[in-house]
C-alpha cells in the first residue's frame, strides 16, 4: 500500500489559532507536499519558508520559469522542440491555495486532524482541458448581476492535482487558482489571474488524483491556455515496461510547481523507476527536486530515442506529484488508471499490461 500517514491526538483549541495551527498543520501530512501558509501573510510566510526550506537548502536546482532557457537543459535534450515541451507544461501549471480542509476527509488521511479547518494550505496543478459554454455566464465574479446583464460566452477550465491537495468540491468552493504566477514581478504587473475553483468533477482515492473546474468569462486566459494545451500531447502516462532496456532510449524528467507557494520554479531530473501495485495502478519514481508546495504538480517525461537512425524525442505527462521519499531528490506520483479514464476503458485498461497513449514527434 503506498499511502504514508500519520497519527496523532485531536488539536486543543489554542493550537488552532495562529503561528501554531500553521505548524500543527503542516505536519499532519506524512509524506505529502503541500504548503501550510497563513491567508493573512502568504507572500511573507512563504519567502520565509523558502529561505528556511532544510529539504533543499538554497534550492539550487529550482529555475524560475521565466528564465528557463535553452541551456537549463541537458545536453542531449538541448533543441527546440524540447524547450517548447517544458515552456507549455510551465504554462499550464498553476498555483493552488485552499482555503478550507473539509470534515469528509476520512481518517489518517493527509490534514485529517485539521479538518474544518479554514488554516490554508498550497499546492499545485496542471490544466487538462478548456469547454467553452454559450448562454449566461455562471462565474462568481457574475453571481450578483442580472443574468441577461452577464457576458453570453463562457469557459469552464479543468484542472488535474492530487486528491490530498483539494479533496472534494467543498474545498474546492474554498480555493483559490493562480495562473501565469511565473515570477516575482507578475503580481505587480498584473501578470498572474486569480479564479476560485468551483467543483471537483473527478476523484479517485487510490490513485490520489482529482480533477476539478474553475469558471470565467475572461476570454484572453481561456484562449492562453488553450494554445498551450494544443502544443501540448494529450497524451496521458501509463508505463515505461519494456521501454527501459531498449538502446538508444533515454529520458528527462521535468517539473512545473510553486514550492512553498512562490512563483512557479522548474526542476529536471530522470525518471528512475515504475512500481506496478496492480495492472490499474502504478508509481513513478523520479529524481527531480520538489519541495513543499509541489504536490498536485505533474511532471513530464520527455524521451529520446533512436530506431534506424533516426531521433525521436516524445513527451508524456506523468500522475500528478504526490510524495517525498524521504531521500532528498527522490520523489513520486502516484496514479490509477481508474482516475483518468471513464469506467468503461478503465475496465478495459484492467486486462492491457503496458499500452502507452504516445504522442512521438520525429526530430530531424
Ligand atoms: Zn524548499
Ligand atoms: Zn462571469
Amino acid at each position: 500500500m503506498f499511502y504514508f500517514f500519520t497519527v496523532g491526538n485531536s488539536l486543543t483549541q489554542s493550537e488552532h489559532n495562529g503561528h501554531s495551527a500553521v505548524k500543527s498543520k503542516k505536519k499532519d501530512q506524512g509524506q505529502h507536499e503541500c504548503e501550510v501558509l497563513d491567508k493573512e501573510s502568504e507572500e511573507e510566510e512563504g519567502a520565509i519558508a523558502w529561505q528556511q526550506c532544510k529539504k533543499n537548502r538554497g534550492h539550487p536546482n529550482f529555475i524560475p520559469a521565466s528564465d528557463f532557457c535553452l541551456d537549463h537543459l541537458p545536453e542531449k535534450f538541448r533543441c527546440p522542440k524540447a524547450l517548447e515541451y517544458v515552456k507549455t507544461i510551465s504554462a499550464l501549471t498553476a498555483m493552488l491555495r485552499v482555503g478550507y480542509t473539509s470534515w469528509e476527509r476520512p481518517n489518517y488521511f493527509a490534514f485529517s486532524q485539521h479538518r474544518g479547518s479554514d488554516v490554508q494550505h498550497t499546492g499545485s496543478a496542471l490544466v487538462s482541458e478548456i469547454t467553452e459554454h454559450d448562454g449566461p455566464c455562471q462565474c462568481s465574479e457574475c453571481d450578483h448581476s442580472p443574468l441577461q446583464s452577464r457576458p453570453q460566452k463562457w469557459f469552464e477550465i479543468h484542472l488535474e492535482t492530487a486528491l490530498h491537495v483539494i479533496y472534494n468540491t467543498e474545498e474546492a468552493q474554498a480555493s483559490r487558482v493562480d495562473f501565469f504566477y511565473d515570477d516575482e514581478r507578475a503580481i505587480a504587473e498584473g501578470r498572474k489571474k486569480t479564479l476560485w475553483a468551483t467543483e471537483v468533477r473527478k476523484a479517485h482515492s487510490q490513485g490520489d488524483f482529482c480533477s476539478f473546474v474553475c469558471v470565467t468569462h475572461n476570454l484572453d486566459l481561456a484562449q492562453r491556455l488553450q494554445e498551450y494545451l494544443r502544443k501540448s500531447t494529450k497524451a496521458k502516462f501509463y508505463g515505461l515496461s519494456g521501454r527501459w532496456m531498449a538502446s538508444g532510449w533515454d529520458n528527462m524528467c521535468v517539473m512545473a510547481s510553486h514550492p512553498h507557494g512562490q512563483p512557479k520554479k522548474i526542476t529536471l531530473g530522470r525518471l528512475m523507476n515504475e512500481h506496478e501495485i496492480t495492472p490499474a495502478h502504478r508509481y513513478y519514481v523520479y529524481s527531480l527536486d520538489t519541495c513543499p508546495g509541489s504536490s498536485g504538480a505533474r511532471g513530464a517525461v520527455v524521451e529520446f530515442s533512436r530506431y534506424n537512425n533516426k531521433s525521436f524525442f516524445s513527451l508524456s505527462l506523468l500522475p500528478p506529484h504526490s510524495s517525498r521519499t524521504g531521500n532528498t531528490g527522490i520523489n513520486v506520483s502516484t496514479s490509477s488508471a481508474a482516475g483518468y479514464m471513464e469506467p468503461g476503458m478503465a475496465a478495459l485498461f484492467e486486462n492491457m499490461k503496458f499500452s502507452p497513449l504516445e504522442l512521438i514527434s520525429a526530430v530531424k
